[in-house]
């Protein structure tokens, strides 16, 4: 036989999978992949218990049970103001990993670009690649915002769709109503659709608000917006998310969904159901729950050698390490792993084109008792 020519030849393992791997093997406190150290809440637990032990155990309708769907078009239209049909424009994904490669392989044909923005989540780009288009990585400026003049100069008579990400992964930027604003401008007259990834959509800081694609009808017409249930209620493990995009939209999402994974778990989505409806102050909490996450982090961070800028959203936290090495950023996490006991990520896996940064990402979705012992151990550092 001749050698198989492998369709995605410059990906190897993630990096989420490479550091987790790293910390076990070197038993150190694991601040790299996002996953929260804390328990799912016990009535959710005792909910999903409930439906397993009820039988709830069969395949659901392809779309997603339509309890869960309807409790999610009911939390967009409080949330976002917008009318949400819940058996034409929802459907119930194993996952936004599931979500967002459904909605590429949708729309993206052989040839056709799709513009992200560096740093971007590692999914994006192999997603678009396996459907045979090109990914055209735009850099965030440097305070990791976008730069609309760039994206305008970047788009060609083939491009298909923008992904966008907010609260962003790994930056934890967020868009503003002028983004959107700049977005409605640049998509107007243009055949371009949108996939925009929302999973910390529950996770925005200092009383700002989430500005979803749902928000504004020009945009929410011709987007997937994706977001997860992993983030929220602690179980990134059950691999439960959704995709709201129109009727058009949907249709097509859902060609290719019942041929990937066709339905997902059945008791869990029950029992989020019913959990949502149950208790929204859980979703509406998190963003104090976290902020005082962020806070204690960034507080004491800062008694350490790194430089660190509060992040606006999600449970990830940048920090620059400039004053303590001038090794690479994968360099620097290999040593802080294995030498220091602290596991991070480092952000130039993230780049098309790495920059000069000195920057890493610390998951912050830990027991106090779990951050602060990382940071009496990264307090310790000096110039190494
Ligand atoms: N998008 C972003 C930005 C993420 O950080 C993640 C992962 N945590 C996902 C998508 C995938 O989410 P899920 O675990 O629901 O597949
Ligand atoms: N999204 C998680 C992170 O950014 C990891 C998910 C994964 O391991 N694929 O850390």
């Amino acid at each position: 036989m001749s050698e198989l020519v492998s369709k995605l030849p410059g990906i190897g393992t993630t990096i989420f999978t490479t550091m987790s791997q790293m910390a076990a093997d070197y038993d150190a406190i694991n601040l790299s992949q996002g996953y929260p150290d804390f328990s799912v809440p016990q009535p959710l637990l005792d909910l999903f218990t409930k439906y397993l032990n009820e039988g709830y155990n069969q395949y659901p309708p392809m779309a997603g049970v339509p309890y869960l769907r309807q409790q999610i078009a009911s939390k967009t239209r409080q949330l976002y103001g917008a009318d949400i049909d819940m058996d034409a424009e929802v459907t119930v994904t194993s996952g936004a990993t599931e979500a967002l490669f459904v909605a590429l392989q949708a729309i993206v044909h052989p040839d056709d670009e799709a513009i992200v923005f560096d740093p971007a989540y590692d999914s994006y780009d192999p997603a678009v690649t396996l459907a045979g288009g090109r990914t055209i990585h735009l850099p965030l400026r440097d305070d990791f915002s976008i730069d609309w003049n760039r994206v305008e100069a970047a788009i060609t008579a083939r491009t298909r769709v923008i992904v966008l990400n907010s609260p962003h992964n790994p930056t934890g930027s967020v868009l503003t109503e002028t983004d959107l604003d700049a977005l409605t401008t640049l998509i107007e007259n243009r055949d371009i659709y949108l996939v925009s990834d929302e999973v910390y959509e529950h996770m925005i800081y200092d009383n700002k608000r989430h500005q979803s694609l749902l928000t504004r009808e020009p945009l929410r017409s011709r987007a997937f917006v994706i977001s997860s249930f992993g983030k929220p209620y602690h179980a990134t493990g059950w691999k439960v998310a959704y995709c709201i995009a129109p009727p058009y939209l949907t249709n097509e999402f859902r060609k290719v969904h019942q041929f990937v994974t066709f339905t997902t778990h059945t008791p869990t989505q029950w029992a989020l159901a019913e959990y949502m409806e149950m208790c929204p102050e859980h979703y509406l909490n998190l963003p104090d729950f976290y902020q005082q996450k962020r806070d204690l982090f960034v507080d004491l961070l800062r008694a350490s050698h790194f430089n660190v800028t509060a992040s606006a959203g999600t449970y990830f936290q940048l920090a620059d390490y400039s004053r303590i090495s001038d090794s690479t950023d994968i360099e620097f996490v290999t040593y802080l792993t294995q030498q220091i006991g602290v596991a991070a990520i480092p952000i130039s896996v993230f780049y098309e084109v790495p920059p000069s940064l000195k920057v890493i990402r610390f998951c912050f979705a830990k027991d106090d008792q779990t951050l602060r012992e990382a940071c009496g151990k990264l307090a310790a550092l000096n110039s190494i």
